[in-house]
């Protein structure tokens, strides 16, 4: 059994902001709250939490293993008679809600099937809730993300490896993926192979080009382990780069650097954002870097905070974020240097290990 510290927490704030429930889907959501959640499908699964109690709704199928991971009380359902009896069932032992804060990230048919069975005068999503505790990561999810982190490097290895001419991106896109699986990951989220002008999309899907000689390769990856997940983006060059080329990685190596010597207690995340965007600014490449500096890391791969400008959000020891300059240079090539780091007491932790240098392979 998980102890629900996360739980009691989420309990102590709705009462100090007068939520009378909250609604928590099969998502990070609830694993953050439970330490745990069922496999996610169409069938109706929610924790309803009150700031006294907390029961949950579930389909009878998943119903002993719920049981086995979650002190609770259940109320299940089969697939011949559906949920509503025992959504009706669960509302009726919390009390009725005024007011109902639900999980944003959760299937819109849940809602609207609880909107059936309660009929709240105000509903909210409960980020106000959680993202403030979700925010600072206690010292085993900063482990958890560490573990994450290195899983990463090694998959990275295999990327870099994988990476000559004649090979498709898809290729070295499956090669990762395998490698990630073999070293235990629960889900591979994205492994981006953006070879020669495709790295000038920052969101390109590794397809059937083939990498040939000249090409600049952004290595863009990232899985799950055991709930928390792992970002790193490192580049390849085939064949002996370009000056123009060492002069951007040069640049974007330096706004990665700045930007994470800058991470400490009191700083803002827009500050982060600043100080990368002026690096490359300086260098003559700041129309060219389109998007944020970085996005929080934990059970989600995008969470909170978000470094860019107009995220005011003072860090504090146990945010932890990517940091991921990139200039795009359509029609030539792009580069990409991204790491996650943690905001520790005194400044900051990088939890990428993998080396910043270009690889350069023949
Ligand atoms: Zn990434
Ligand atoms: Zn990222």
């Amino acid at each position: 059994m998980q102890t629900n510290a996360g739980l009691a927490r989420m309990q102590s704030a709705m009462q100090e902001a007068g939520v009378d429930l909250a609604a928590i889907g099969p998502t990070a959501n609830m694993r953050y709250l439970l330490g745990f959640a069922p496999h996610p499908d169409e069938r109706l699964c929610l924790l309803l939490v009150s700031p006294q109690d907390t029961c949950m709704v579930v389909p009878g199928l998943n119903l002993e293993e719920v049981a086995a991971h979650a002190d609770l009380s259940f109320f299940s359902w089969a697939d011949a008679d559906g949920p509503q009896v025992a959504l009706r069932q669960a509302l009726a032992a919390l009390r009725m809600p005024r007011t109902l804060a639900v999980d944003g990230t959760m299937r819109a048919d849940f809602l609207l099937r609880l909107q059936e069975a309660a009929t709240p005068d105000h509903t909210t999503t409960v980020d106000a809730l959680l993202t403030p505790l979700r925010l600072r990561k206690s010292a085993a999810e900063i482990a958890a993300l560490a573990r994450a982190a290195a899983q990463a490097d090694r998959a990275m290895q295999a990327a870099v490896d994988a990476c000559r001419p004649g090979v498709t991106e898809a290729e070295v896109a499956w090669v990762t993926e395998a490698a990630f699986r073999q070293d235990g990951a629960e889900e591979v989220n994205f492994t981006l192979i953006a070879s020669g002008p495709n790295g000038a999309y920052p969101h390109h899907h590794s397809g059937e080009r083939r990498l040939q000689t000249g090409d600049a390769i952004v290595i863009d990856i990232g899985a799950s382990l055991a709930g928390y997940k792992s970002d790193i983006t490192r580049m390849v060059h085939l064949g002996q780069p370009s000056p123009e080329f060492l002069k951007v990685h040069a640049a974007v190596y330096q706004a990665n650097q700045r930007a994470m010597a800058a991470v400490r207690p009191g700083a803002t995340c827009e500050q982060i954002d600043r100080v990368a965007r002026g690096t490359l600014e300086a260098a003559g490449y700041g129309p060219f870097f389109t998007h944020r500096t970085g996005h929080g890391v934990g059970l989600e791969g995008h969470e909170p905070p978000w470094i860019m400008a107009g995220d005011a959000t003072v860090l504090r020891a146990g945010m932890a974020f990517s940091i991921e300059p990139g200039v795009y240079l359509v029609g030539q090539f792009g580069v990409r240097i991204e790491d996650v780091v943690v905001v520790t007491e005194s400044g900051v932790r990088n939890l990428t290990g993998f080396d910043h240098a270009l690889v350069v392979k023949a």
